[in-house]
């Protein structure tokens, strides 16, 4: 008895700080993803990261492969950001009036996505997607919105049906709390499904405001594209009088310096933009084709407002980190550490004869175990969460920060080294070898 009470460890700062957090904060955590609820075990609290390193309050160091979901696509504290941000900081952080930051960041925004003739910038990429929704409805008079399955658009009531993210990752795809005159205004279709599309519109196409998409899906793990697809929504809407809204939180600036949109050539009528437009500052943002945009008040009679729309720290972060990602061959950088990690994962999957495999855009990727291809939700609902349980928590014990779900992007950024991938190859054969 003795023995068992003094070899049993005290609770690390994470385990105690989880405690508390779960007595005061709903489920310990403010976004429910951060809980790992689908993962199991303690979450880390995190006292600070640096370049592609996060360091938990026990003083532990991880490669991070989250990167606070996106946003942080130089790396954590990066010198030139942290500057920028100083110097706004000390000059106040918040006027509720114009400011120049806003504009330089609405021009380098439409420098890099041509089709937003106008923008408008808010505090989140939920906020952006209500007001969008919003607008297309007032634009074409009609009420009813058309989303994929297992995309996730925010916490917005409209698309909290049969969403991904948090959503999917805790088992509550559609919320409750949902008006029931709401949801049925949302109309769900197969992503990657063209037919389905086609068919929804043939029924009821003329009281279809608009169709949002995740142009890659990054929310049920990262599904591209099948060619044709974006083209397909494209047609079928402008025949239809739909708006067609990309949602680029995620994929903005991401998959391509013009994004998702330029990646794969079709312009929507609105996009949706966060997370690295604001360089780990709450920021969200929408724009698009001018005649849209002009609706929104003071200028038309769409209401939108925000106290801290705009503000200054986040524009600052965002216009610095535009400005870097310019300055340098950054895609080309993202996409060879892309491809260095997707093949050293494949590698495994076949070494092992695991069934799996890699969903790779560029520097945006997911590890699905149990499945061998995924163009729709249906095929990597019945994914082998064990072995993902398994994979995530191996991976950490040896300093590695995948995402606490299997149904989330993992993301690189440029501050990931030759040094931290060669680790991460040592760290994933190790791990690999123990789950086969
Ligand atoms: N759209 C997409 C595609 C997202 O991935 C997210 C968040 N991950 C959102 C919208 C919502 O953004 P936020 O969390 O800033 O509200």
């Amino acid at each position: 008895m003795k023995a068992t009470l003094t070899s049993k460890r005290s609770p690390t700062k994470s385990e105690r700080l989880w405690e508390e957090a779960k007595s005061l904060i709903p489920g310990g955590v403010n976004s429910p993803v951060r809980s790992f609820q689908a993962v199991g075990g303690t979450p880390l609290f995190i006292d600070r990261g640096f370049g592609s390193k996060i360091y938990d309050v026990d003083g532990k160091e991880y490669i991070d492969y989250v990167m606070s979901w996106g946003p942080l696509i130089l790396g954590h504290a990066n010198a030139e950001l942290t500057d920028a941000l100083r110097k706004v900081l000390m000059k106040g952080t918040s006027f509720g009036a114009p400011t120049e930051g806003e504009v330089e960041l609405a021009q380098q925004l439409r420098d890099f996505m041509p089709s937003l003739e106008k923008v408008r910038l808010v505090s989140s990429g939920t906020e952006a997607v209500m007001s969008a929704l919003r607008l297309a409805r007032a634009f074409t008079r009609r009420e009813k919105i058309l989303k994929f399955e297992g995309c996730y658009h925010g916490h917005v009531d409209s698309l909290l049906v049969k969403a991904g993210s948090g959503a999917l990752s805790t088992g509550v795809p559609t919320s409750a709390g949902l008006p029931s005159g709401l949801v049925e205004k949302t109309v769900v279709a197969p992503y990657n499904d063209l037919s389905a599309v086609r068919a929804i519109f043939a029924r009821g196409g003329k009281e279809i405001a608009c169709v949002i998409v995740e142009p890659v899906a990054g929310n049920m793990g990262v599904i591209p594209p099948k060619s044709g697809f974006l083209e397909g929504l494209r047609e079928i809407t402008k025949r239809n009088g739909a708006l067609l809204i990309f949602d680029e939180v995620i994929t903005g600036f991401r998959v391509g310096r013009g994004g998702a949109q330029e990646r794969y050539g079709v312009v929507p009528d609105l996009t949706i933009l966060g997370k690295i437009i604001g360089g780990g500052l709450p920021v969200g943002a929408f724009g698009g084709r001018k005649e849209i945009m002009d609706l929104l008040s003071p200028e038309g009679p769409v209401y939108q407002a925000g106290t801290l729309s705009g503000n200054p720290l986040s524009v600052a972060c965002g216009n610095a980190t535009l400005k870097i990602l310019s300055r340098r061959n950054a895609y080309e950088m993202l996409e060879e550490k892309g491809a260095f990690l997707e093949e050293v994962l494949q590698k495994e999957f076949t070494r092992r004869k695991m069934k799996g495999f890699v969903s790779r855009v560029g520097s945006l990727f997911t590890i699905f175990f149990g499945v061998s291809s995924a163009t729709t939700f249906r095929d990597v609902e019945n994914l082998d969460k064990k072995k993902y349980k398994r994979f995530f928590h191996e991976s950490l014990k040896h300093g590695l920060y995948f995402p606490p779900s299997p149904f989330e992007s993992s993301f690189l950024s440029l501050a990931h080294s030759a040094q931290d991938l060669e680790r991460t190859k040592e760290v994933i054969s190790e791990v690999f070898g123990r789950l086969s």
